[in-house]
């Protein structure tokens, strides 16, 4: 209680005399207009309700974080009943989703039955995700998902998220369209569930970073610090994103990205710092998932993101061999590249450059203007015989010369006898030649945290549940394997596990009051 009040006290400036705090914070205030949002410490209302019904807490549970995770568990949490708070590091909500496509990959769902996509089931979806991974992933965690994806979709599309049926995709490498779109994409889904949180009175609090968990005698997680301010609760559940933005946890848990030097940047917020790994770890969390996250491949020009390779170059390694369908899926093309020892080189000749103008593929690098001021710069290696290109990028000259002979007759016939590669067959045949170094290097998301049940209940080293302690979204580590899944396959998991999250972590504080 001492703890409590502490927290309540110093987080909220603007409290009034009658030691009611003001309806501060970002949430929306008395007058029903948005409330500004705040500073470390803002707060609203709903605390006095909260710790003087829930007696010996501020209460029933602490959301540490605001990405699509937090506000699924937060908007779930309050549906179930409980009193919640939401913690954010960062100035706004949102994290790394509000700069997400938000793409939600997900079976059965009623969008997909609008697009004619009629039959699919959460079992195939789990068919499909164990065999793309040779079954090294959490088999419990990844059936939860399979079968909560579509109630959960569901779930976000009557919160008010709009998915149409021309947004529903093959996102990965099945052929079964899972991926969802949904418009305005991870802004908007932020945005709405935030709306929901703001309406349910959930607090929220700006700009503080939690910097502990607080444990009670028996090691139940019972609240949270932020520097010197505590607030203490029934549960907590940490949505704290990756730790895409936090070169030393790379360097620890995800050595392919960190191999890849100054050529990595992360396309998400400062936010992903890897919190829950550390917060967890502090009460005992065992953490999963090494060197797992995802890479978009990169020519290293500038910090320009582009997903996919044009198809009118041919990628080789090493041996001056193809190894791919070089417009390969972007969930499997950076794997395939790390398997050539970490790069590649992408090949192509004069006309393919002259003619490369910006597509969807690409608006930033693969244009010829660009290729070009790269090639002047040294960036892009530039020959007049594949001989010599072949000695410039090391590669084996005679394995580049039989590859780029027998690709030129499959050009000429029409079909890429080797890798299938269905568009952008363009022959290299005229100088000069180029060469350009492709490395996976672009962090999209990371795979690496902390190991839950399907429940979401953060276990610790011996197999069981840390009591008190839930964590969603890409803080958790036993969910992705070697391979994406497919686009949506980070999103979605996030709204599940967050809504399970959300849901359990409520019953858990509920039956705390006996
Ligand atoms: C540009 C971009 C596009 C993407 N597109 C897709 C896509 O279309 N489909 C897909 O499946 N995936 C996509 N991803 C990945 C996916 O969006 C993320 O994995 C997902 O949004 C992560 O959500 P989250 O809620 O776990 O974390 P986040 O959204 O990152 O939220 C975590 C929040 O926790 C806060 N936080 C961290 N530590 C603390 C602390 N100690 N105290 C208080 N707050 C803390 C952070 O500030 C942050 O706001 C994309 C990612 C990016 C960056």
């Amino acid at each position: 209680m001492i703890a409590s009040m502490r927290f309540l006290h110093s987080a909220s400036p603007g409290r009034n005399d009658g030691g009611v705090p003001d309806r501060l914070g970002y949430g929306r205030n008395d007058s029903g207009k948005p409330a500004t949002s705040g500073s470390a410490g803002m707060m609203v209302a709903r605390a006095e309700i909260a710790y003087i019904v829930r007696m010996n807490r501020d209460y029933d549970v602490i959301v540490i974080g605001s990405g699509a995770a937090g506000l699924a568990a937060a908007v779930a949490a309050a549906d179930e009943g409980a009193s919640v708070l939401i913690v954010e590091g960062d100035k706004q909500v949102g994290g790394s989703s509000r700069l997400s496509g938000g793409h939600f990959y997900a079976a059965g769902t009623s969008v997909q039955v609008e697009a004619g996509v009629i039959g699919d089931t959460p079992d195939a979806m789990f068919e499909h995700y164990m065999t793309l991974n040779q079954w090294l992933v959490d088999p419990a965690v990844v059936r939860r998902y399979c079968d909560q994806s579509a109630p959960t979709f569901e779930w976000v599309k009557n919160l008010g998220v709009k998915f149409s049926k021309e947004g529903v995709y093959p996102s990965g490498v099945g052929s079964t369209p899972r991926g969802h779109q949904p418009e305005g994409g991870g802004e908007q889904v932020v945005n709405i569930l935030d709306g929901h949180r703001s309406h349910k009175d959930v607090d929220i609090v700006l700009n503080s970073r939690v910097s502990a968990l607080l444990t009670d005698e028996d090691g139940r997680v019972n609240g949270i610090s932020i520097g010197d301010d505590q607030a203490t609760c029934g549960a907590v559940i940490m949505a704290t994103g990756g730790f895409g933005a936090n070169p030393e946890m790379i360097e620890k848990y995800y050595p392919q990205a960190s191999a890849t030097g100054d050529w990595r940047w992360y396309i998400g917020t400062e936010g992903a710092q890897g919190d829950g790994i550390t917060l967890g770890e502090s009460v005992g969390a065992a953490v999963d998932g090494h060197d797992r996250g995802l890479l978009l491949v990169t020519p290293g020009f500038g910090r320009d993101l582009e997903v996919l390779l044009p198809g009118w170059l041919i990628l080789v390694n090493k041996e001056g061999r193809r190894f791919t369908d070089e417009s390969a899926p972007y969930t499997v093309l950076g794997g395939l590249i790390q398997n050539e020892g970490g790069h590649a080189f992408a090949v192509f000749d004069e006309t393919a450059r002259t003619a490369a103008k910006p597509s969807p593929i690409s608006q930033a690098n693969w244009v010829s203007d660009v290729l070009h001021q790269k090639a002047e710069e040294g960036r892009i290696y530039r020959e007049e015989t594949l001989e010599d290109l072949a000695a410039a990028m090391q590669v084996d000259v005679g394995g580049l010369l039989g590859t780029i002979e027998r690709y030129n007759n499959d050009v000429v016939s029409g079909a890429d006898t080797a890798f299938f590669k269905a568009n952008g067959l363009q022959s290299v045949t005229r100088a000069p030649f180029y060469g350009v170094e492709i490395r996976p290097a672009i962090v999209c998301w990371t795979g690496t945290g902390v190991r839950v049940s399907a429940d979401t209940a953060v276990m610790n080293k011996q197999e069981k549940a840390i009591p008190g302690l839930y964590a969603a979204g890409e803080t958790i580590g036993n969910l992705h394997g070697d391979r994406y899944i497919g686009g949506g396959g980070s999103f979605g998991p996030c709204l599940v596990f967050g809504k399970i999250a959300g849901e359990n972590a409520a019953r858990y504080a509920r039956a705390l009051n006996g």
